[in-house]
């Protein structure tokens, strides 16, 4: 396949984020900036994560900063070795490089004696009320909260709690360790949040050094302020709990103080985005696994044919903002499409297969036509297919009695076989069931290479194999996993699997493709002629080709494009 020269990094247009990090530049305040990605190894990456990723990497490549990768594996029993592994891996082939690669896990002596500080200074204490109690006292939206009877305990006894918590000495939910900051305050996070848990739980990398650990709110700033990043760059759902991110890092940070910046989560109509449902979808086998082509993980996305290129480009495209949206689908599929029309070559498969006898074609001879690869990219060239007296078309391109605008093969009626003859049906024959089980025909020997001399017309271009050449090949078609805009928005007692998708995945096993596939490897994307683009898929083998659609050639996004005023 030929590849174009895509930059690494394509120029994004300056959003609100962008801005800030140039005024920051411009005015001095940082002589370079610093981002992150700390995704939560505890699944696969979704598009969403992309969406983050090409922020992320993309500002600080393009303001000539320096982007870390950190795993913020703070919650031990949801996290797993694979999915740091996958995520290392899906971050790579999106086509970004960290400059860095960190753990919160690595910081946990240190996000440690950040905690003895704060209690040291009356900034935290040890909280012994169970976890029903401490919701009691947090009151409500409209309710200030209520001060614990330990918010006032001694400093040494926090102090000494806190060393016996770390030492293992409790059980979980005996105590947690609390900043104390105001029980009155409007917002619930400023509610004397709490800092650090007890689990007894083994970690994948700290295994059981640990008893206690952090919670997110706390070990994210300390470890973006650890790293100097300058940007923190996160969701908005993490708006609210920004004045506790100013607060940890105000009072435990002098200098290089990170600025956490909110923007909009990306939300794709037809999908669930949270990983806890698409671990779901996993576990009760809803799909084959996290890499499943109709899941929107970055690594289902690259099973089902998509290119690194045409996700950046997505991102690119949809832009990063304040206000929440939900972006259509078809705008993802328009995406790969354009890509994949510029760099994918074409081919012809037959789908569902329909013998036609070329009757008045000499028996035992084959010719080769010649046939272009790529109409886009004339660099691709061209190549020669085999054709011969006995063929494969598309079933649904022959009807005995066609209706209206049926334009395509139908008794006496004359077709183009693409690149190659016109032909004409003469017979139809079919079996005791009364199916069709083969066309006869006959050719104009005239018309060879797709055009006749004498000016006639023919209203349809059909693809087709030679039989005796053709790669019986396995082609998985795809359709959205579910059957409604937004499956996350379920109710009366359904939940977003009642809208999965029953024909979401049709696996076609009679298919006969032209013979230059047989040596198609993955991660191979071809156009199959008028009926979409195709990759080989990673469980393909010599001699048992498979294939996945990845997305069909109609393009619903640059319908809704043109509509447009
Ligand atoms: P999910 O809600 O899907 O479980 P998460 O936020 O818990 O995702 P993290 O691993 O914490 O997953 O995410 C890593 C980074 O990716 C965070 O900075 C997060 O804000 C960002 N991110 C997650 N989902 C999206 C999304 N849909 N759009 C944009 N960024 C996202
Ligand atoms: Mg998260």
């Amino acid at each position: 396949m030929s590849e174009d020269p895509i930059p690494t990094v394509p120029t994004a247009p300056v959003d609100f984020i962008r801005a800030i990090v140039d005024e920051d530049l411009a005015s001095g305040k940082h002589r370079g900036i610093v981002t992150r990605f700390p995704p939560e190894p505890n699944g696969y990456l979704h598009i969403g994560h992309a969406k983050s990723i090409c922020l992320n990497f993309g500002v600080a490549a393009e303001r000539g900063g320096t982007c870390n990768l950190r795993f913020d594996d703070t919650n031990p029993t949801k996290e797993d070795v694979e999915y740091v592994e996958s995520i290392q891996e899906d971050v790579r082939w999106l086509g970004f490089a960290w400059d860095a690669l960190f753990y919160a896990s690595d910081y946990f002596e240190q996000l440690y004696q950040f905690a003895v500080s704060l209690i040291t200074r009356g900034l935290a204490y040890v909280d012994s009320l169970t976890a029903d109690e401490i919701r009691e006292h947090r009151g409500t939206l409209t309710e200030p909260g209520r001060d614990s009877p330990y918010r006032d305990r001694p400093v040494a006894e926090s102090l000494d709690l806190f060393a016996r918590m770390r030492a293992g000495e409790f059980p979980d939910g005996a105590h947690v360790l609390r900043a104390k900051i105001d029980m009155a305050s409007p917002n619930l996070n400023m509610r004397d949040p709490a800092l650090y848990r007890i689990r007894h739980a083994s970690h994948h990398r700290t295994g059981d050094a640990w008893c206690i650990y952090p919670m997110y709110d706390y070990a994210h700033p300390i470890s973006d302020a650890l790293e100097k990043i300058t940007h923190s760059i996160c969701t908005l759902e993490f708006e609210d709990h920004r004045p506790l991110y100013d607060w940890l890092v105000e009072h435990l940070f002098e200098r290089d103080r990170p600025r956490q910046i909110e923007f909009a989560r990306l939300n794709l109509s037809y999908t669930v985005m949270s990983k806890r449902k698409l671990l779901q979808l996993v576990q009760q086998k809803h799909v084959s696994g996290w890499d499943d082509p109709r899941m929107p993980t970055i690594s289902g996305l690259r099973r089902r044919g998509y290119t690194p290129e045409s996700i950046r480009d997505f991102c690119a495209r949809i832009g990063v903002a304040k206000k929440e949206n939900v972006i259509d689908v078809a705008q993802l599929e328009h995406s790969v499409r354009e890509d994949l029309n510029r760099r994918a070559p074409r081919v012809m498969t037959v789908l569902r297969p329909l013998k036609v006898v070329i009757a008045n074609y000499p028996e035992g001879q084959v010719e080769d036509v010649d046939v272009i690869n790529n109409p886009e990219d004339e660099s691709a060239g061209r190549r020669k297919v085999p054709f011969s007296r006995v063929l494969y078309i598309e079933r649904e391109d022959f009807k005995e009695d066609p209706p209206k605008k049926f334009f395509r093969l139908a008794p006496g009626r004359e077709v183009r076989l693409r690149c190659a003859y016109f032909i004409r049906c003469t017979e139809v024959i079919k079996d005791a069931s009364g199916e069709i089980v083969e066309l006869r025909c006959t050719y104009d020997p005239a018309t060879r290479g797709g055009d006749s001399p004498d000016g006639r017309k023919v209203k349809a271009t059909l693809h087709w194999v030679s039989a005796v050449h053709a790669v019986p090949v396995v082609v998985r078609l795809y359709d959205r996993l579910f059957s409604v805009e937004d499956p996350e928005r379920a109710s009366g007692g359904k939940t977003f699997l009642d809208y999965l998708n029953p024909a979401s995945l049709d696996i076609l096993r009679d298919c006969q493709a032209e013979p230059s596939l047989a040596t198609a490897r993955p991660p191979a994307r071809f156009q199959f002629e008028r009926l979409g683009y195709f990759c080989v898929d990673a469980d393909s083998r010599p001699g048992a080709l498979l294939f996945n659609r990845t997305v069909s050639l109609r393009d619903a996004w640059a319908k809704i494009e043109q509509k447009r005023p």
